[in-house]
Parts: structure tokens; sequence; C-alpha cells
């Protein structure tokens, strides 16, 4: 065959096939569009996993009448004018491609009214040839619709992966650039479905809980902070949520990493996550992350790929050390909060612990909270928090230092103080931790758990439901219970665990049953006593006396695991006196 220029429709082909890979490519290509355009609401529908269609529309600037055939050829762009542009790219988009690589592949409608113009139009190509181009009524903003993707590029169609795969990779681009962009509000329905909107309220937390879920997001730590890079000035900002250790998985793709407002993938960048969880994570694992990073646009090359989800740096050493630096920073914050630099292990040498006070700075506080515990252990304790029987013992090790209560916050935090800095103690999750110990000692030493007699209250169930109770009533009756079967659906309440105070016995009884069914690696006994120390514990939004404080967090702090309720909850936040200081920018004076 003789070398010849190819003809421009075949060029668009072999350039949409490095664009538009998948029908998620498009949504990608013309969300960065609608941002570009400074959109503040972003709509996307699509339909069959993409390949039927796909809209978008945005209440962004819009495009000029007389520029909207351009904007489908191949190589125009208003984000770009000389080759120096290259060297300091702050748009998402910049090569000119994406619509008409879109257009020359599918079928393809682009309503837009410029924001300063009174007419809108509509331009309709279909597989890269303009159908028509006319004058439309239209709200300010730009509609692209585009059907039939792939259509005449039949390699293509047949290489695309299940329908289910399609949306998943959809769902992924929409609410990666919703957590990039938290406040611009994202709206996605798939097959008229709703499946994800965002606020648009500008904060990354409200997007990362719609996204991830609130259970997860809990498990989050927030990480924040910048490293110079350069003598002449220049910074890199590390902003977002990674994980918690012990919520993780076995593969990267919960690492989501941003640059610019580009979601990247980058393995030196997620290396650099990981490595930050050193010897904190089993091998094979990994976190969950999403993570912002701020960088000049003249230390980044983003015209690697044109997908441009790759990004090259000036010094990648200096921007892998600064997400490494910060990541790990905020997991090392969090281990120590759990492990108290060392309590832990001096916990049995007689409640010494190392702290960079002095012990007569300490006194005041102490001498007052020790004679109080002192007076509490000789006398009948009246608190509500307390099990009235059963704890008559000698005092167990401290596992936290001597904490004296400043106050509560929103009925549900107390906020304290110790040697060692500020502790935030979550009162429900410490409650059950509390309860669950006390508990739990007097099971281990086959004591009786203290029983509230009952005149006989008789509670009816379904057959079902009764062969369970039938199953685990000696377990039942073991914890604090004394159920007796009366008929084949009908129990007899004799007595319930004097913790539990307030509520319908019948129902508290009822309530178990969720627990008895529950398939679980945990011994019943255990997942019983958790269930009536998290029925007991004092809930959030109780109003707490100093009394009621102090009595629970001295109870807490010996407690052998005081950082997390028996279902792991966190039961408390340690700001250390550093990390105060270096909030409030105390080290540079
Ligand atoms: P690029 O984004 O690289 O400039 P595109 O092919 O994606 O190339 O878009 C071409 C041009 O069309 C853009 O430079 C922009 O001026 C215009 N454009 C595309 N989409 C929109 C939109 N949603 N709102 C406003 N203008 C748009
Ligand atoms: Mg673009």
């Amino acid at each position: 065959m003789a070398i010849q220029i190819l003809p421009d429709d075949v060029i668009s082909k072999i350039a949409a096939g490095e664009v538009v890979e998948r029908p998620a490519s498009v949504v990608k290509e013309l969300i960065e569009n609608s941002l570009d355009a400074g959109a503040k609401n972003i709509h996307i529908e699509a339909v069959s996993g993409g390949r039927k269609r796909i809209a978008i529309s945005d209440d962004g600037i819009g495009i000029l009448a007389d520029e909207v055939a351009l904007a489908i050829t191949r190589h125009a762009t208003s984000k770009l004018r000389v080759a120096e542009d290259l060297e300091r790219i702050n748009t998402l988009g910049f090569r000119g491609e994406a619509l008409a690589s879109v257009a020359s592949v599918s079928h393809f409608t682009l309503s837009t009214r410029h924001r300063d113009e009174q007419v809108g139009t509509e331009i309709r190509v279909e597989g890269g040839h303009i159908i028509h181009e006319k004058a439309i009524g239209a709200p300010a903003g730009t509609v692209i619709r585009i059907e039939n993707l792939f259509y005449n590029t039949p390699a293509r169609l047949k290489f695309l992966k299940s329908e289910t795969t399609e949306k998943r990779h959809i769902n992924n681009i929409v609410t990666n650039y919703a957590m990039a962009y938290p406040d611009v509000r994202f709206i996605l329905m798939q097959d008229g479905r709703e499946i994800f909107r965002s606020t648009g309220s500008g904060e990354l937390a409200d997007v990362v809980v719609k996204v991830l879920g609130l259970d997860t997001f809990k498990d989050l730590l927030e990480v924040s902070g910048e490293d110079r890079i350069r003598e002449s000035g220049g910074i890199i900002d590390v902003y977002g949520y990674v994980s918690r250790p012990r919520l993780n998985r076995n593969d990267r793709t919960r690492i989501n990493l941003f640059v610019n407002g580009r979601a990247v993938q980058d393995s030196g960048l997620t290396y650099a996550v990981t490595q930050a969880y050193h010897s904190l994570l089993d091998k094979g694992r990994y976190p969950f992350a999403v993570l912002m990073l701020r960088i000049p646009p003249d230390f980044v090359d983003v015209n690697v790929h044109p997908t441009k989800a790759e990004v090259r740096f000036q010094d990648t050493n200096i921007v892998f050390t600064a997400l490494q630096r910060t990541v790990r920073h905020s997991i090392i914050g969090y281990a120590q909060a759990s492990r108290h630099s060392g309590y832990g292990s001096m916990a049995n040498s007689n409640d010494a612990w190392s702290s960079p006070y002095s012990e007569q700075q300490l006194d005041l506080d102490l001498d007052v909270d020790d004679y109080q515990s002192k007076q509490e252990m000789s006398k009948t304790s009246s608190d509500p928090t307390a099990i009235p029987d059963g704890l008559r013992k000698p005092q167990k090790p401290r596992t936290l230092p001597p904490l004296r209560i400043v106050g509560q916050v929103g009925a549900a935090y107390i906020v304290a103080e110790g040697p060692a800095g500020m502790y935030l103690i979550d009162q429900y999750a410490a409650h059950t931790r509390v309860l669950y110990q006390e508990l739990n000692d007097l099971y281990a030493q086959q004591e009786s758990i203290p029983q509230r007699q009952l005149e006989s209250q008789t509670l009816e169930m379904s057959g079902a439901d009764a062969q369970i109770f039938a199953k685990h009533l000696d377990a039942l009756n073991a914890v604090g219970f004394s159920l007796e079967s009366f008929g084949s659906t009908t129990y007899l309440i004799r007595g319930i665990p004097n913790v539990l105070q307030t509520g319908d016995p019948t129902e508290i009884v009822y309530g178990l049953l969720d627990t008895l069914k529950v398939r679980s690696n945990d011994p019943l006994n255990q997942r019983l006593l958790i269930h009536i120390a998290e029925r007991a514990a004092i809930k959030s939004g109780q109003i707490l006396s100093v009394e009621d404080m102090r009595s629970l967090v001295q109870k807490l702090e010996r407690c052998p695991d005081p950082h997390s309720s028996p279902s792991g909850q966190a039961t408390l936040i340690h700001m250390t006196a550093e990390h105060l200081a270096r909030e409030f920018e105390r080290g540079n004076r």
C-alpha cells in the first residue's frame, strides 16, 4: 500500500479510541467540561450503563453561538493558547479532543446557551458529521446527549464489559468528582433511578459520608498538612481522610487521590499512602483514602496521557514524602491516642506513668480524684452508672491517667484533662465499656449477675421465636435473666439484669432476639453481655452531672481496654499538649 495521509474521520476515530475507552470515559470528559465551565450543578444520566444514552446538563457559562461548531472540532479549545500555557494548566481539559472524539463515535446532541446571549444553539452530530445546527430557546448552561456510543466502532462495542461493570465505572467517576468538588452539586441517575446525590455544601466530609456511608466515615481520620517544596516558595497541601488501621481491604481501589482537582492514578502516590501505615496493616491489606493534593501547577505535568489521569511531578520524591508524612502524622496521632504512649504497659506498676509534667504539677488534681475514688470505694455508691451489687473488690490497675472533668459538650461527650493533654470521651461508648467490663468480670468469676426480680410477666411470641429462646434459655439465665417456659409460645419473665433499669421488661427480653439470631463466631454469652451493656448505657443526649461524669471516667480509667467500646467504637479522642500547641502554632513563638 502506498503511504497516504489518513482522512479526517479516520484520524478522529483513532484519537477517540484513546480518549473514549468506555462510557465512563465519556462521563468523565463531560463532567470535566462542566466543571471547567464553572458549573455549580451537574446532572448526569446514564441508560444501560451508558451504552444507550448518556446525558449531562450543567449550569456553567455555556458556549457562544458562533463557537458551537468549533467546540466539537478536534484540537479546538478555549483553555490553551500557546505552548507555554501547558506549563501552568489550571483547567481539567486542555487538549481540545473530548467533544470531537465523542461526537465521532456516537449520535451526539449539544444544546447550550452562553450566559451573555439571549438565544441558545443546538447542534446534532452523527459519527462526526454535522446533521443540523439551529437556534433554540434554552436556559444558560449546556446539555450534552450521547446516544448509541460506539455504534460505528464495532470492535470497541464488543469489548465493553457487562452493563453492571460499566455502571460501576460511571458511579466511581461521578463520586470521585463529587469528592474532589464538594461545592458542586452532583446528581447521578442510572436507568431512571437516582443513584447518588451530593449537596454542594462545600464540605468534603458531607460528600465522603454520601459516598462511603456514615459507618465507614466514622472509621476515617482527617488528614491535613502542608509542606514547603522549594526555597522560592510553593507549598504542597494535603487534605482529606484516611482510614484507621482497623478499616482496610485487600485491594487498593479505595485509595482515591486527586491532584489539583483531578483524579489521578499514580502507583507512586498510592504507595506513599500505604507506606504511611507501615507496620500498622498486615501484608496485602490496604487502607481507604480520599486525599486532595494541591500543588503549584508548574510543578505538575498533566500532559502525560490522553485520558489525563496520569501526572508527572517536577520532583516526585518531594511529593511522595509530603504525602506520606502528612498521612503518617494523622495515623500516628490516632495510634498514640489509642495506646497512650506507654500507659498500658505501665498500668501494673502502681499507677506510675511517665509524663512531661512533674509529679508536683499534677498533685492538685490527683489528690482530689484519688481521694474521691477511695471514698467511693468505701461508701455505697449512688451514682447511676454503677452496678449496685458486686463491685466491692480491690481497685484494678490504671489503664488511663487520672483525668479531671472539665465539662460536657452536646450532651454526648465528656471533656476531660490529663497530664498528657485533652480527652474527649463519648459518654455512651465509654459507659458501654464500663458496664460490659463489670458484667464480664462477674461472669468470668462465675458470680451471679445482679438481678431485678419482677412480678411474673408473660411474653407471647411466634413459634419460631419461641424455639430460639428455648435453645438459648441457659445462656440467658446465666447473664441475669430469669425466663421460664410457659407453654410452647409463651415465657414467664421473672427477672432481668439489674442494670436494665428502664424500659418495659417484655420489650427488653424480646429485643434479645436480634442478638440471639445473629450468626457470629463470638461466643453468645459475650454478645449477650454486650447487648445488655449497650442497652443499659447512658445514651447520648443525656445531660450528666459532674458527679456522674467523674464516676464514669474513674471507672473507665481502670478498664483493661478503655479505648473502645466492646463493639469496637472509639470511646475517646486524645489531643496531646503538643498537638494543641501545634494547632495554635505556639511552637513558632
Ligand atoms: P477541552 O476541554 O480540552 O478544551 P473539549 O473537546 O472537551 O476540549 O471541549 C472543547 C471546548 O468546548 C472547551 O474548550 C470549551 O470551551 C467548550 N465546552 C465544552 N463543554 C462545555 C460546557 N459544558 N460548558 C461550556 N463550554 C464547554
Ligand atoms: Mg474537555
